[in-house]
């Protein structure tokens, strides 16, 4: 436990409100390889600093994406109707001109069984129901069929607006892109249910090449053999969405953590990463595990991530990989601040967690669903500051800077530095899929 001589000190809820506030209202959107998402770095790096760590950003390529007008009709009724739209993160605009062609409905989740989609598909605006496509084979095959655009419609929770996503960089570049959108789920059920025939949309801007960073905070420890344990977040939002909760949540929470941790003695480092870029899926741990390989594979001890922590209503769901011994010792530090979570066993590559757990290292994230599709707010540009509870994310803080600075001092760590020997094969399978392997 801790020395008792220096007791750790509490979360801040005001701090977390005050970090929260320049995040999601000085700030605002933090899109990945735009000046938000560079201010949010900058200001988490000055904080860190005023915390005592010693900090570094360390930068990477990303396709911004970069939209300043997007456009979407819908016909039906004998007319041509306005609709939401948010085009896709690593997918082409327009270039401002009109794109028309017949509506198609494709079923994501039973669609990809028809052994060709080029028929089906071909030259038509394809409703894909499903925003995630589940394989990289599936959206090859579905680029193959060379569809004039798509609208995706994200089924986790059935939504009136248009959320912000993403095709994955790594699918994009392997398998290119065409115009994708977003739609609400409403509205695409609207369209079926009234015979919707065509679609027609437009988009100036699109995908182009930037900047984005990781923020590095060390807290170094007495001992450079015993290792490091990792802290880690985003501070990257999605298009029009200010991302209270995703994730200013882990962001101002990461900054308190700097804080009261600095306090404490330590034998092992802690090293606190705020990431950029994870909304295209986790490009920002990615490059970080990417230039960091072998380190993390002689220093790395546990990576415990946070994304999403702050929900008012909700409950806390601990997934990722990690030996038996570690899961053991967690539930007691969340239990004693009133926060006990689910535990989701299995490999979840969706997370900043994984790439670390792809370089052999111990990974968690802490998120915290309010609904059964994950969070209703999701995505969306009311992810807004009234959305998070402070006293309940400073508790769930607690528990994890009580559970980092007890991991930092003890002599031997109670667990092994490596994930379970059943997720190997999966833990590859995802790394080599969605992120292009080492
Ligand atoms: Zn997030």
């Amino acid at each position: 436990m801790v020395d008792e001589g220096m007791p750790l000190p509490p979360i801040n809820p005001e701090a977390l409100y005050r970090h929260l506030r320049h995040l999601t209202e000085t700030i605002g959107v933090r899109l990945a390889g735009l000046p938000g998402e560079a201010a949010a770095a900058d200001y988490v790096a000055r904080e860190f600093e005023q915390a005592g760590a010693t900090v570094t950003q360390e930068t990477f390529p990303v396709q911004a994406r970069d939209v300043s007008e997007q456009q979407l009709q819908v016909f039906f009724d004998g007319a041509w109707h306005d609709a939401g739209c948010s085009l896709f993160a690593n997918t082409p605009g327009t270039k401002g001109a009109w794109i028309e062609a017949p509506l198609v409905f494709f079923e994501g989740p039973t669609g990809y069984q028809q052994p060709d989609l080029g028929p089906l598909l071909g030259g038509k605006v394809v409703l894909h129901l499903g925003c995630h496509i589940e394989s990289r084979e599936n959206y090859r095959r579905l680029i193959a069929a060379q569809p004039a655009g798509l609208l995706m419609v994200d089924l986790r929770y059935p939504g009136a607006v248009a959320l912000a996503d993403a095709i994955f960089p790594v699918y994009a570049a392997s398998c290119g892109a065409v115009p994708s959108l977003n739609v609400a789920f409403l509205e695409a059920w609207k369209w079926r249910e009234r015979g919707a025939t065509r679609a027609r949309f437009r988009v100036v801007g699109g995908p182009r090449p930037a900047e984005s960073a990781n923020v590095i905070a060390d807290l170094p420890g007495s001992d450079p053999a015993a290792g490091v344990i990792y802290l880690g977040g985003h501070h990257d939002t999605q298009a029009d969405s200010v991302g209270a909760d995703d994730n200013g949540s882990a962001t101002a929470g990461l900054i308190e953590l700097a804080r009261v941790l600095a306090t404490q003695p330590r034998r092992r480092t802690i090293r606190l990463i705020s990431f950029g870029a994870e909304e295209q899926l986790s490009v920002g741990s990615s490059a970080y595990v990417r230039r960091h390989r072998a380190e993390l594979a002689r220093e790395g001890r546990c990576m415990f991530n946070l994304d999403s922590i702050g929900s008012w209503l909700g409950w806390n769901v601990l997934s990722g990989s990690a030996p038996r011994e570690l899961d053991a010792l967690l539930p007691a530090y969340f239990a004693r601040h009133g926060q006990p979570y689910r535990r989701e066993l299995g490999v979840l590559p969706y997370a900043d967690h994984f790439p670390f757990v792809a370089a052999g290292v111990p990974g968690l994230t802490l998120m915290r669903p309010n609904c059964a599709g994950g969070r209703f707010f999701h995505h969306r540009p009311d992810d807004d500051l009234t959305r998070v509870d402070v006293k309940l994310m400073a508790a769930s803080l607690n528990a994890v800077a009580e559970f980092a600075a007890d991991m930092a001092t003890v002599p031997t760590l109670p667990f092994a530095a490596a994930i379970p020997d059943a997720e190997h094969a999966a833990v590859a399978q995802c790394w080599e899929d969605l992120f292009g392997g080492w």
